[in-house]
């Protein structure tokens, strides 16, 4: 069976059991200040579990797009090493929320494996937790045992601890026991030698996890200990790509119709072959796995970056251009070459990667491009290092250094370092990689206390499209303490005028305001799992009563101001450089705002002020804002609206229009287009290959801008004695300029004559050389030429002059050829010792080096022993 049937049969199966099918979320995730990417299917709805909201549907199956190379989970070191793990996979998964529980969970997953995709049942092993002696005092979960015994024989359930059998969502939150499914894909005669029981969880490559049932029934606290859910919930997970290895009947993931197109083609591409050596086996791997995390990530939004999630796929993206580097001989760009095929592949399911595939593989492009260079000079530097190094051994902290601020891989470093014989210091490496790490640590711990409920009440609202100012009450609080920020205090409310940051647009500021006119600063406002949450640094007094929220009308509205100014120039940009723009990143602050977009070249003068001269149109004509909540996503995007990938949207969206420009969005926005006043573009640069961004200013700002050019043109004008004509009054000066530097140019060339002939006088003869060392009054270049002329007149010259420019000094030494030969007379070694008396050093060729140095009064110590070579 292909593995799209196998997707499709999946969904199918548990829409036949009552679930709604719902989309993959995003793989990168926005706006979530604990998580990067989606790494399991469960992300998406931690919200349900948490009981911040209720879903409107109890029971869900989807296929969710997940990414395991940072924090809790992290595979990135056994991708392409074993045949199983993948950087980025697609998890199934079926989900009741608060509807059933572990008996349907556990004969639904056996009916769908055994029955309808026909797996040998002899060869499934499932897992059972078994309780825990610990803290926790865990009971064996005998209800999950109990259900297995009916179906599966008893030998083939294999009690497992609370590491491989209790699943927990992070330090706090949701958790519970969770049963595994395992399947043994060994041969008959290996399953008669070995028995398949004693290899689950061992990790055998054949008898792998292919399914995790979680049962959620307890909810961790700060304090650590556990209280049973009031609802319970299933979120289960089953590896994709490890299904499809099952039933088509192969022995590793790469083997099956998923990866075998993208093998194909990295063996044309590279002139390899793939199941011939490990070495080869192990980069073809990686590659065919990288191009996937890497290719969906930048259909999503995010490109590789120096930060963040961005540097995380910067790294995944090296290391499969090293790999094809060190094992299948790449030195060019070649991964973009795949993104071809795996948007045929893929591009059905996820459509995103063919709508992008033209900036995906740009990126790609650019970056491996990149990468080639910076692995070419840390190839230089790392000869540098060798040569600086006495002894065998290199050290591991120039070995960090290469690492961490070049990029240059580690494992690369040790391979060359063993070719020429040398080894590394791994022990110094680890050590500062590690105080690196003990570095950036300590400067984002976090501790949260647990939240103190006043009110119980789930149902929060946001009111802030139309309200600046409500009364409400507070329904929970806690205290966070963070080495950046210090201890703060996060407050819920029961409704809420205040805008959380999201779709690019800033929290709101402002505050809250009791009876008794005490007030409490709120200075910023998040969403965490789908709830508001204000931060402030104290509590306020009298946490019971109400209070009035009040939203700083001055900020928010010039937020607002630059929020719709980004509809427009969007807008702008698609009427004017054309449809292939998409919007790749948006930030709204209350001083100005940045788009991100895909184009091609450098926007010119020309089209920056079409685009700016649009959006004033726009303005100018005082549009209306027309806004229309909860409508359907299906027809929000057939009346027009510009729908981003990349973004999760629930079913109903919100839509703003400003005449023609429509889209989905959830921020806030001016009523009127006129309240913008004016847009003003400030830059526009490249970001990435093919990402262009434009900074621009609305408003006050504008206003500002205008007042600081009036004050620097005033500037001008006085300096240039009241000239009502500055520009012709600039340009008069540059002719004078240039004019005077010609007569310049040619009197230091008379004088560099003059200089010539009084200077061969004065040469000694010492020891055969003609030697001459002086303090004299040239720049640079004329010390250089009048040298060489030197040269010209006089064989077995030895020149050593002294310089003086703004305050710094300068050696120049010159040895004729000949003598560099006969007497082992060398300008650059000259140089370079003498430049220690004037603090400074420098270098060259043999016969002609200079050097410069801090300390123009050591230039005539170093002239003095000059001569000293001659001895
Ligand atoms: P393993 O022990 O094999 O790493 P896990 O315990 O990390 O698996 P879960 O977190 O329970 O896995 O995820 C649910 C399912 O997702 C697993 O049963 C497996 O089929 C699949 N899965 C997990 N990690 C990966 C990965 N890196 N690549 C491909 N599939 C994976
Ligand atoms: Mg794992």
């Amino acid at each position: 069976m292909n593995s799209k049937d196998t997707r499709t049969q999946f969904l199918n199966f548990f829409k036949g059991k009552g679930h709604k099918i719902v989309p993959s979320a995003p793989m990168v995730i926005k706006d979530d200040p604990t998580l990067l990417f989606t790494n399991a299917g469960m992300n998406q709805f931690k919200e349900y579990f948490l009981g911040i909201s209720q879903s409107k549907n109890t029971r869900v199956v989807d296929t969710q797009k997940c990414l395991r190379v940072s924090g809790k989970h992290n595979d990135l070191e056994e991708v392409g090493k074993d045949t199983y793990h993948h950087t980025m996979f697609e998890m199934l998964g079926n989900w009741s929320f608060g509807d059933y529980f572990k008996e349907e969970a556990i004969t639904w997953a056996w009916e769908l494996l055994t029955e309808v995709l026909k797996i040998d049942k002899e060869s499934l092993y499932v897992s059972v937790f078994e309780g825990s002696e610990d803290a926790d005092k865990l009971e064996k979960d005998h209800e999950a045992y109990a259900l297995w015994k009916k179906i599966v024989p008893v030998d083939r359930i294999i009690m497992g601890n609370k590491k491989d059998n209790f699943w927990e969502m992070g330090d706090q939150g949701p958790c519970g026991p969770c049963s595994e499914i395992h399947v043994d894909i060994r041969s008959k005669e290996e399953k008669a030698k070995v028995s398949g029981a004693s290899l689950v969880n061992q990790d055998h490559p054949q008898v792998v996890e292919i399914w995790n049932l979680v049962f959620m029934q307890y909810n961790r606290k700060a304090n650590g200990s556990l209280e049973s859910l009031p609802a319970k919930h299933v979120d289960t997970g089953m590896g994709f790509e490890r299904l499809c290895m099952v039933l088509q009947g192969v022995q590793s993931n790469y083997d099956t119709d998923i990866f075998t197109p993208l093998i194909r083609e990295i063996e044309t591409i590279t002139n390899s072959d793939y199941g011939k050596n490990e070495e080869v086996d192990i980069a073809i791997r990686v590659i065919s796995d990288h191009i996937r995390a890497v290719s969906f990530s930048i259909a999503d939004g995010q490109l590789p970056s120096n930060t963040g999630a961005g540097y995380v796929i910067r790294r995944i993206l090296r290391r499969a251009v090293r790999y094809g580097f060190t094992f299948l001989n790449t030195k060019e760009p070649f991964m973009y070459r795949l993104v071809n095929v795996l948007t045929d592949s893929l591009g059905d399911a996820y459509p995103e990667l063919k709508d992008q595939k033209q900036l995906i593989e740009n990126v790609i492009k650019e970056e491996e491009f990149s990468f080639l260079k910076t692995l070419d000079q840390g190839l230089v530097l790392l000869d540098t290092i060798i040569t600086n190094t006495k002894g065998k051994t290199v050290d591991g902290s120039k070995a960090f250094e290469l690492y961490d601020t070049f990029g240059f891989p580690i494992d690369l470093t040790a391979l060359i370092l063993s070719e020429k014989g040398y080894e590394l210091d791994e022990a110094g490496f680890d050590t500062a990689m590690q105080q690196q790490k003990n570095r950036s640590k300590s400067a984002s711990v976090v501790s949260k206390q647990d939240w103190e409920i006043l009110v119980d009440d789930n149902e929060q609202e946001f009111v802030g499209y139309d309200l600046l100012d409500v009364e409400v009450k507070i329904t929970k609080y806690r205290k966070i303490v963070s080495k950046k920020d210090g201890t703060q205090f996060q407050i819920v409310f029961n409704l809420t005028p205040f805008y959380a940051e999201g779709g690019g647009q800033v929290g709101d500021k402002g505050y809250l305001e009791d009876t008794h006119g005490d007030v409490v600063y709120i200075t910023d406002t998040k969403k965490e799992n789908n709830e508001i949450i204000h931060f402030a640094k104290n509590l306020p007094k009298h946490l019971g009563e109400s209070f009035k929220a009040v939203v700083d009308k001055k900020q928010r509205s010039r937020t607002e101001s630059n929020h719709t100014a980004t509809h427009l120039l969007h807008q702008a940009l698609r009427e004017i450089l054309g449809k292939h723009v998409e919007q790749k990143g948006s930030s709204v602050h209350s001083k100005y705002l940045r788009f991100d977009f895909s184009h091609f070249a450098k926007l010119t003068s020309e089209e920056l002020h079409d685009v700016e001269n649009f959006v004033n149109a726009r303005i100018d004509g005082q549009l209306h804002l027309q806004e229309q909540r909860n409508v359907p996503m299906k027809d929000a995007v057939e009346a027009g609206a510009m729908a981003l990938f990349g973004e999760k949207y629930g079913d109903a969206v919100r839509t703003i229009r400003f005449g023609q420009s429509i889209e989905l969005c959830g921020g806030t926005h001016v009523k009127n287009t006129s309240e913008i006043w004016q847009f003003k573009i400030k830059s526009e640069g490249a970001v990435a290959a093919g990402i262009r961004r434009i900074e621009a200013i609305t408003g006050d700002a504008v206003k500002d801008f205008h007042v600081d050019n009036d004050k620097l043109l005033s500037k001008i004008k006085d300096v240039l004695g009241n000239s009502q004509d500055p520009v012709k009054s600039v340009v008069g000066l540059q002719d004078e300029n240039s004019n005077l530097k010609k007569q310049v140019a040619e009197l230091l060339k008379d004088k560099a004559k003059n200089l010539k002939g009084e200077l061969l006088q004065e040469l000694q003869v010492v020891n055969g050389v003609q030697f001459l060392a002086k303090h004299i009054d040239l720049d640079a270049g004329g010390v250089k030429d009048l040298c060489f002329e030197m040269g010209n007149n006089k064989d077995n010259l030895f020149l050593l002059f002294g310089t003086e420019q703004n305050g710094k000094a300068f050696l120049s030494c010159y040895v004729s050829k000949e003598l560099v030969a006969s007497k082992g007379l060398n300008a650059g070694t000259i140089v370079r010792e003498l430049g220690k008396y004037i603090q400074g050093g420098g270098g060259g060729q043999p016969f002609f080096a200079t050097a410069g140095g801090k300390n123009p009064d050591g230039i005539s110590e170093a002239l003095d022993k000059a001569k000293e070579y001659l001895q």
